[in-house]
């Protein structure tokens, strides 16, 4: 038996024809079903629906051999103790702080609203900035419309979001994509066919770029 553990939405979207190209193919919808853990065509390979942030957890403690987790998360999780053999390209985006389109630059003691709380911390410290670092679920953006925060550190794919709340990207902090992960212990026990998998993912992946 093979465990795929994957998040709902953006990223399952993007992970489909890679894993169709490993023979993959999941037999019912996550948008359409409630079900948590999806039959594929392959009767010994299931995928299990979790959220982006628990896929690490799943994939360290062995409940899922492997996993499709973004950088952000991963970062976040710290990956130590798995395996990150491939860089998928997929839900691809920069990882940005952002502040009030009004807002003077961002100084030297700031307060920050993210969810990326190591990654923020990191890289304020690099910066010489003195930050205190608030930690949200959601919305970040709200957090400087509200005086909660003088910027924030969040994932910008288009700008969108940030635009339609008075906000602009300011610094950019690194590129995301999802990777690959693979449970340690699984990857001795099932060396062969998930060393397979992450040969035919790693050619689609090339053939896509
Ligand atoms: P956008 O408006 O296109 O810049 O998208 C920004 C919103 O989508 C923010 O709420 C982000 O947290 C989220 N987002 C953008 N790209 C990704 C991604 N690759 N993975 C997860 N969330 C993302």
């Amino acid at each position: 038996m093979l465990t795929i553990a994957v998040s709902k939405g953006r990223i399952f979207e993007e992970a489909l024809p890679l894993l169709a190209s490993a023979g993959i193919i999941p037999i019912d919808d996550p948008k359409k079903c409630r079900k948590l853990i999806l039959d594929t065509n392959q009767e010994d390979v299931k995928l299990v629906i979790i959220r982006a942030t628990d896929v690490p957890t799943f994939v360290e403690y062995g409940a899922a051999d492997l996993g499709i987790a973004g950088k952000d998360v991963l970062i976040e999780h710290g990956s130590e103790n798995l395996y990150e053999p491939l860089d998928l390209k997929i839900s691809t985006c920069r990882l940005m702080t952002a502040a009030h389109v009004d807002a003077p630059p961002i100084g030297k003691r700031i307060r920050v609203a993210t969810k990326y709380v190591k990654t923020a911390q990191h890289y304020f410290a690099a910066q010489g900035i003195q930050a205190e670092i608030i930690k949200l679920y959601g919305s970040m953006e709200l957090a400087p419309l509200v005086g909660l925060a003088d910027c924030i550190v969040d994932l910008v794919d288009t700008g969108n979001t940030l635009k339609a709340n008075n906000l602009e990207p300011r610094d950019f902090i690194m590129s995301i994509s999802s990777r690959l992960i693979v449970n340690k212990a699984s990857m001795k026990k099932k060396h062969q066919v998930i060393q397979r998998l992450i040969n035919q993912m790693a050619e689609a992946v090339a053939r896509q770029n």
